[in-house]
């Protein structure tokens, strides 16, 4: 059971899938006409993005990229890093970054930079979770889901040492999970 593993719940499925109806209207209405390119920051951010994209109710395309800027520990290296690029021409497009966190805002700082460095039409970014206090690179995300404190978090897409991606709430892990590593 992942469940023992938890400290406590801070954002419930529930909660999750409520705000994602209520951002997919706000997406919807931004971006009709505009076939937009999703595009998900791997892994962190598949399960969010799964839900996300079933509420835009108009045509988009969706591609994938992996950065890396965590390793396995729970601090930021400051390092990002392309471990997988798109397979999509971005020049002239409207993309939508769909990210599972923002903590520092160096990763997205980097994309960002690096979309328009490609010539992408518009950047924007809706991400599950924002950490505003974690904040090194000045960068803000068009549309958040919710606010999260100081603290590492779980669940969702979100991991610690590449375990607790499935579970379907974010949460906090007990201490003596990170003592046993
Ligand atoms: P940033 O570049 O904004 O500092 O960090 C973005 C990435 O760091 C996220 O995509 C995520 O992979 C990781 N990250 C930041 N904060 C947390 C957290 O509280 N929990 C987990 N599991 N990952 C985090």
């Amino acid at each position: 059971m992942l469940a023992k593993d938890i400290e406590k719940v801070l954002i419930t499925r529930e909660d999750i899938q409520k705000r994602c109806v209520e951002l997919g209207a706000q997406l919807t209405a931004d971006y009709t006409d505009k076939n937009p390119l999703v595009v998900g920051i791997l892994k962190g951010a598949v399960p969010f993005m799964a839900d996300i994209v079933r509420e835009i109710d108009t045509h988009l395309e969706l591609d994938f990229m992996d950065v890396s800027s965590y390793g396995n520990q729970t601090v930021s290296s400051g390092e990002v890093k392309i471990i997988k690029d798109l397979d999509t021409n971005v020049e002239g497009r409207d993309l939508l970054i769909v990210e599972d966190i923002i903590d520092s805002g160096r990763t997205l700082g980097y994309l960002v930079d690096l979309f328009k460095y490609r010539k992408a039409k518009s950047v924007k970014i809706v991400t599950l979770l924002d950490k505003p206090e974690g904040r090194v690179v000045d960068i803000h995300a068009d549309y958040v889901g919710f606010d999260v404190p100081n603290e590492f978090v779980v669940g969702y897409g979100l991991d610690y040492a590449e375990a607790y991606r499935n579970l379907p709430y974010v949460g906090v892990l007990k201490p003596k999970i990170y003592q046993s590593n």
